[in-house]
């Protein structure tokens, strides 16, 4: 044991579960769990969850998980979304045993598991539509209505179920159903739906080649069972459907049950987890896609910054139960906090530029001055930066008159430049609408990385870039997607869910200076830019050409001292 932090964790209900399986030889003490998106949009901070459970499960009980796209529904589905989704596992570190699975892939043994059922009078052709279905159903009060094709011949059946496949009937005209019992109090068992016509599509792994399509009740169940998963962990909403489940599996010549275990959604604050209202994001262009920064997609968090290591993180922190919960961005945005101030190096960069000029530095001059990468760890190693005689600052760092909480720089107070020298501002120069455009300074040549001798006490530290070498960046500061920590809920009939959308939440600040050392970062490189957050390189660059870096995230810490807040 060599997570100190694993031992004293509890074990959560489904571990203690499969525990007991274990110990009472169930599979043979086999572990099996798969992971089973639809390929219709990209994975989201939710997903992440069942991804960590799933894999950590399999890893932890020395066993296997497959990745299988539940591909049941084409006009949705796309090979973008198959590629990407792929692409977002391995980047979590998680390896899906063996090949990738499509439950397309089954089609042929669904459809001859359908043709079983429909020989043990088990499932029926009906001939009812969407509407008279609906209107059969009845209600959580009242039983349903048995539909008056239910009694059709088995041989009738069998007939009309081949020609559905072979095309002979238009979308709608017919359903296969199940045929268990209309007055089931769950309103699952009421002959569900097995499979339904669905012309003019093409299937990004089938093509063509079916007209009848299965859904996702009767597919699931004998996809597991193919595989040979013995726990099928879900989301709670499929709780009520776990019947069907094992219905499905008990009517049909199949020798494997596995375990539906259903284990509660994450819902994050001030985001949306739905790949159908995250879909409507994109296809509105309220973002720039699905890798926006700002989406809670694992795309848009890699985009944004943020490591698999803080994902696995997060996952594990909030658990899981069987109880809904909504939870903080706090969490997540701390998890990679913790996470980048081990990792990033640090670096300075000035987002809002104010030039400063160092009049008693010679001028031509350039000193490479020592800086360390990461204050806390040596082993990081440390860089050169150059310092000359004009500097940017930030424009925050400055102002004319300030009292003693201000510990920035002050006209004729004193500063020091972080890794560099004391100065002091001597002169304002403005504009003429009254806008400082350049402050004057001195420098202590004493001073470099030490103390000034004389007992003044310098209390402030900022920092800086030097002019001359300064890199020309592009620097976006992202905010919460939406205003409202539940957009969902709080959408009514007459606003929709992007009525509670966060118009401010993309600050581009074009005209960045990023010291030397960033000249030539690839995409993904993080670092601390100090005292403003963590920051990754995007994958693109500016309209004008300039490198472009998201802020992952804020400095919480500096946010306190500084007193923004
Ligand atoms: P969405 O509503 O976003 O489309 P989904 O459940 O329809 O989600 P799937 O592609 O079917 O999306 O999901 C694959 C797996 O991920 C399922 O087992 C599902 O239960 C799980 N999952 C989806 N969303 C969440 C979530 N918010 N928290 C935990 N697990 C989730
Ligand atoms: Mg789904």
């Amino acid at each position: 044991m060599s997570d100190i932090n694993e031992t004293i964790k509890p074990r959560h209900f489904i571990q203690q579960y499969i525990d007991k399986d274990i110990a009472a030889g169930k599979n043979e003490g086999k572990v099996a769990t798969r992971f089973p998106p639809e390929p219709n949009g990209y994975l989201h901070i939710g997903h992440a969850k069942s991804i960590c459970l799933n894999f950590g499960i399999a890893n932890e009980f020395n066993g296997t998980c497959n990745l299988r796209f539940d591909d049941t529904n084409p006009g949705k589905e796309k090979e973008e979304f198959v590629r990407a989704i792929e692409q977002d596992v391995s980047w979590l570190g998680f390896e899906w045993n063996g090949d990738v699975h499509y439950a397309s892939d089954y089609f042929e043994q669904l459809h001859d598991f359908a043709v079983e059922l429909i020989k043990n009078g088990k499932a029926y052709v009906c001939d009812l539509n969407a509407e008279e279905v609906r209107s059969h159903r009845g209600t959580l009060q009242e039983p349903g209505k048995n539909s008056p094709y239910r009694d059709r011949s088995i041989e009738e059946n069998i007939e009309l179920f081949a020609k559905m496949r072979a095309g002979h009937f238009a979308d709608g005209e017919k359903v296969l159903r199940a045929k268990i019992d209309m007055s089931s109090p769950n309103m699952n068992m009421r002959d569900p739906t097995l499979y339904r016509i669905r012309h003019g599509v093409v299937h990004h792994q089938t093509g063509e080649e079916w007209c009848i399509y299965p859904m996702y009740d009767y597919t699931h169940p004998i996809s597991d069972a193919l595989e040979g998963i013995t726990h099928s962990l879900c989301t709670l909403e499929f709780e009520d459907h776990r019947p069907l489940y094992d219905w499905v599996l008990d009517n049909i010549t199949i020798n494997c049950h596995p375990q539906q275990i259903e284990f509660s959604r994450l819902n994050l604050q001030y985001t949306i987890v739905s790949k159908r209202k995250l879909t409507q994001l994109v296809d509105e262009h309220h973002v720039s896609g699905w890798d926006d920064p700002r989406m809670p997609t694992i795309a848009g968090l890699r985009r944004r910054g943020f490591t698999p290591t803080a994902i696995r993180d997060f996952c594990d922190r909030i658990g899981v139960t069987k109880s809904d919960n909504s939870i903080e961005m706090g969490v997540l945005e701390n998890c990679i906090r913790e996470d980048l101030n081990e990792i990033a190096p640090r670096r300075m960069a000035v987002l809002n530029p104010l030039k400063v000029v160092i009049e008693n530095y010679p001028e031509g001059k350039i000193e490479e001055l020592e800086a360390p990468n990461h204050p806390q760890k040596e082993e990081m190693g440390t860089r050169r930066i150059p310092f000359s005689r004009e500097v940017y600052i930030d424009r925050n760092d400055f102002r004319e008159e300030a009292n003693k909480q201000y510990k920035r720089l002050v006209l004729g107070k004193e500063v020091r430049l972080r890794n560099a020298y004391v100065i002091k501002a001597e002169e304002v120069i403005k504009d003429n609408s009254g806008e400082v455009i350049e402050i004057r300074c001195t420098y202590d040549t004493e001073t470099l990385n030490k103390n000034p001798s004389d007992g003044r006490k310098v209390k402030g530290v900022i920092h800086w870039v030097s002019v001359a070498h300064a890199v020309e960046a592009e620097v976006r500061l992202y905010d919460r997607l939406f205003h409202h920590p539940n957009p969902d809920a709080a959408a009514k009939e007459d606003k929709e869910f992007t009525a509670f959308i966060n118009e401010n939440s993309l600050e581009t600040l074009s005209q960045c200076f990023l010291e030397a050392t960033l000249e030539s970062v690839i995409a993904g490189e993080r670092f601390q830019f100090e005292r403003e957050g963590y920051f990754c390189r995007d994958t693109a660059n500016s309209e004008d050409g300039k490198p472009i870096f998201n802020r992952t995230v804020t400095l919480r810490d500096t946010w306190d001292k500084s007193g923004k807040n």
